[in-house]
């Protein structure tokens, strides 16, 4: 076996969902006529390149997100497993994320994912009640996705994710607390809870340039802020703006994201980032299949960062975690800002070296980033 020392986590994206969400711009569609062994015979071959070319061998984290990674059947998906893991040296590996659908897994499919090594889910649940379901055109109902994360438990996933959206067009607050409370009631080990986002290139964002949604900075605040108060006292961690965890289960992969550190991604419209190298594969699932697989270049998009485009984008992403932004990367011009910031009640006064935000400051998060730089 080859041995590598570089620290790197690895991203594979699978594009294929079986219904698109009307508010979702990632790279994804349908099955359609792709052929499914092909698409995953094609990453391997990428998966093979990428450790040769970019010592990627032994990750530290793995995630494979889209689309619906548990879409493909049992079958293909052993394939591919079996292939994966003879690419890569797992001795490494601290965690391996696997996002997940209601009614696309079984019990049979997850200990599959299980024995080769998967040791968390994200489950996409989005809302536990049918109307903000429908709102979503998501695909599942409540009893579906209470009946998916049982499986998760009964197959003994060591850490499970639930995602969940808020200020979404027609949830009330009420819905919401409903929403959160059986959250609780669920107890799983980690839960996302993002502000929806109209995204360009989305049927949600049409809708609301048409003026059929409207977005409400203060609607967004009482949803936010009604999800921290419920959910640290339940005990869970609120360690990032989204993102909550219960001692122990705090998201690794994320984590070396919000650190900035380098990431091979694989599969279509995938973006990776090594030593200031940016890139973007072909977003093109039928173009990426016949490049990959032929050995060609996937890359598209690439960008070189310098030094200060990634201290600026480090104090973006960990101004937004509990732990808050080391002091020493924050500007010249960010120093007169920290003051202003602890005396408007954004930010605590800075502690061992960093400064983190209050509550109140996470609601502004993006634009306290832009004063630090
Ligand atoms: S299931 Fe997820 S990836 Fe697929 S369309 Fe919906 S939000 Fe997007």
């Amino acid at each position: 076996m080859r041995s590598y020392f570089y620290s790197v986590h690895l991203y594979l994206h699978i594009p294929f969902c079986h219904r698109i969400c009307p508010y979702c711009s990632f790279h994804k569609h349908t099955p359609g006529g792709h052929d499914l062994r092909a698409f995953f015979r094609a990453v391997a071959a990428e998966a093979r390149r990428a450790v040769d070319v970019h010592g990627c061998g032994s990750p530290r984290t793995i995630y494979f997100g889209g689309g619906t990674p548990t879409l493909p059947s049992r079958t293909v998906l052993a394939e591919f497993l079996d292939e994966f893991r003879e690419i890569f040296d797992f001795s490494r590996v601290e965690e391996w994320t696997v996002e997940a659908n209601p009614r696309t897994f079984d019990a049979e499919k997850m200990a599959l994912l299980r024995d080769h090594g998967m040791t968390r889910v994200s489950l996409g649940v989005q809302a536990w009640d049918e109307a903000t379901l429908a709102t979503l055109g998501r695909d599942h109902s409540p009893d579906e996705a209470r009946a998916a994360y049982q499986i998760l438990r009964e197959v003994g996933v060591s850490s499970v994710n639930v995602d969940l959206m808020f200020s979404i067009p027609g949830q009330r607050l009420a819905t919401w607390e409903a929403t959160v409370d059986e959250m609780i009631s669920l107890n799983p080990d980690h839960i996302s809870a993002y502000n929806l986002n109209y995204e360009e290139d989305t049927e949600f964002f049409d809708r609301l340039s048409r003026g059929e949604f409207r977005t409400d900075d203060e609607n967004d605040a009482s949803f936010f802020l009604l999800a921290d108060e419920r959910l640290t006292a339940a005990g869970f961690d609120h360690y990032e703006v989204s993102n909550y965890a219960k001692p122990g289960h705090h998201s690794r992969h994320n984590r070396s994201y919000w650190e900035g550190a380098d990431y091979v991604g694989l599969g279509p419209g995938a973006f990776s980032t090594v030593a200031g190298r940016r890139w973007k594969n072909v977003a093109d699932t039928g173009a990426y299949t016949i490049l990959a697989a032929a050995g060609q270049l996937l890359e598209r998009e690439v960008e070189h960062l310098t030094a200060d485009d990634l201290r600026r984008e480090r104090i973006a992403l960990l101004v937004r975690t509990a732990e808050g932004v080391p002091l020493e990367v924050v500007g010249e011009a960010g120093w007169e800002a920290v003051g202003k910031l602890v005396e408007a009640g954004l930010a605590h006064p800075p502690a061992g070296g960093r400064l983190a935000l209050t509550a109140q400051g996470r609601l502004v998060a993006d634009s306290v980033a832009v004063e630090l730089w």
